[in-house]
């Protein structure tokens, strides 16, 4: 059967290799939508290829420029952050891929769960901010939240035909990023420059500036939790440079079960949208020999202490992790622009989570406005 496809965030690294992935395989998936916040050229461009149904360009100021170039196609063309929670619920689709990056994929990503929809979920933020009430809603709707998330998709592989079996723990692997190795006083003048250099995965900046200061794992530490129902003690991380065992999972008699392969985020994201099937992937394959030595560090959270801070917030509950999240979004994007150091992020995240009002049981409102604070705090602070 057809799957029909939401991508939201259609431009970016996950986005165009889903379109890749969507083009290999015209047979099984169809896309409904496509959405970009500002590349207006690159979203026309993909529309006219694949004809969905919808796009969605978030940046309002660039509606007309694509509803004119697209004004000979039988596409529906919408702007702002309102139609992107609107287009999610469209009938004909089964699949949305939230590839949208930060807190912004909250909204539209618990308006397609109660729409029905399936995620197909790379938007690790929407599960940080809010893991309790979009876990509790998929379950209320019946949808399942299908991992993207290359550790994740390891576990949800290792799991498949285990859906039973007790966990006794999860290790998530982390390749240690750019600066593995480092120690604190090595850290305080890298630049921006060096950070967006990731020795094996080519992402959005935000997510590589997160794999080098170890907030990405810290954040999947939290999405693990609210995927796999675990507890804190039973995640945890190990640092593997070479990134081809994608995360492994612990049964209670101990048996070990990895996933493995080159690191390509077309396979988690095939595997998510073809689930429960495996469908061909051309891509290199994995050579033992080529790889003869895979090996392991235990991470260090006194320098990257990012990962420490993950695991408080995880630990403390609540609308911590909301808090820890929207703080790490505005010190990325301030150190994208030269306006704070990399050691500088994890303090101003720290006094964030210690300065902020604790909620232990928030509502969705609660999250929204813990956002908003969070945000006004750390920009008084830059
Ligand atoms: P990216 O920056 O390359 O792309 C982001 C996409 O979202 C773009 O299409 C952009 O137009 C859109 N977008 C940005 N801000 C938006 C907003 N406020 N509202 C609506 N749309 C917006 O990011 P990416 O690397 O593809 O990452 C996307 C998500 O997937 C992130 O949550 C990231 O953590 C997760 N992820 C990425 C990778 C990877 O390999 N890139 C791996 C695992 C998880
Ligand atoms: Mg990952």
């Amino acid at each position: 059967m057809l799957r029909h496809i939401a991508i939201l965030g259609s431009t970016g690294s996950i986005g165009t290799q889903a379109l890749e992935v969507i083009a290999a395989h015209p047979d099984k998936f169809i896309v409904e939508v496509l959405t970009a916040q500002r590349n207006a050229d690159l979203l026309i461009e993909q529309a006219k290829k694949f004809q969905p149904n919808v796009v969605v360009i978030g940046d309002e100021s660039r509606y007309s420029e694509v509803k004119e170039a697209l004004a000979q196609e039988p596409i529906k063309v919408f702007a702002g952050e309102k139609s992107l929670a609107e287009v999610v619920t469209m009938e004909s689709i089964h699949i949305v891929l939230t590839a949208l990056v930060g807190y912004a994929g909250l909204i539209p990503t618990m308006r397609a769960i109660q729409a029905g929809k399936h995620i197909a979920l790379a938007n690790k933020e929407t599960l940080v901010v809010a893991g309790d009430l979009v876990s509790q809603a998929a379950r209320d709707h019946r949808v399942d939240i299908l991992p993207v998330d290359s550790e994740h998709s390891a576990i949800f592989q290792c799991l498949a035909g285990e859906m039973d079996q007790k966990i006794e723990k999860i290790i998530l692997t982390a390749s240690g990023g750019p600066f593995r190795g480092k120690k604190r006083e090595d850290l305080s003048k890298v630049t921006k420059a060096q950070a967006l250099k990731h020795p094996n995965w080519s992402m959005g900046a935000k997510i590589t500036i997160d794999s080098a200061s170890m907030m990405n794992k810290g954040l999947e530490v939290i999405e693990a939790k609210w995927l796999f129902d675990l507890s804190p003690d039973q995640i945890e991380v190990i640092v593997h440079p070479q990134s081809i065992i994608h995360s492994l999972v612990q049964f209670e008699d101990g048996s070990i079960k990895a996933q493995l392969g080159l690191p390509d985020m077309k396979l988690p994201i095939q595997y998510a949208l073809a689930y429960p099937h495996r469908i061909a992937l051309e891509t290199p394959r994995f050579s033992f020999t080529q790889y003869p030595s895979l090996t392991f560090e235990e991470p260090d959270p006194v320098t990257f202490r990012n990962l420490a801070l993950a695991y408080e917030a995880l630990k403390k509950g609540g609308n911590m992790a909301c808090i820890l999240n929207a703080a790490n979004e505005v010190v990325v994007e301030a150190f994208l622009q030269d306006r704070v150091g990399f050691l500088e992020m994890s303090d101003l995240i720290e006094k964030s989570m210690q300065s902020l009002p604790f909620l232990a049981e928030p509502t969705l409102e609660d999250y929204m406005e813990t956002d908003q604070e969070t945000r006004k705090f750390v920009q008084n602070l830059l």
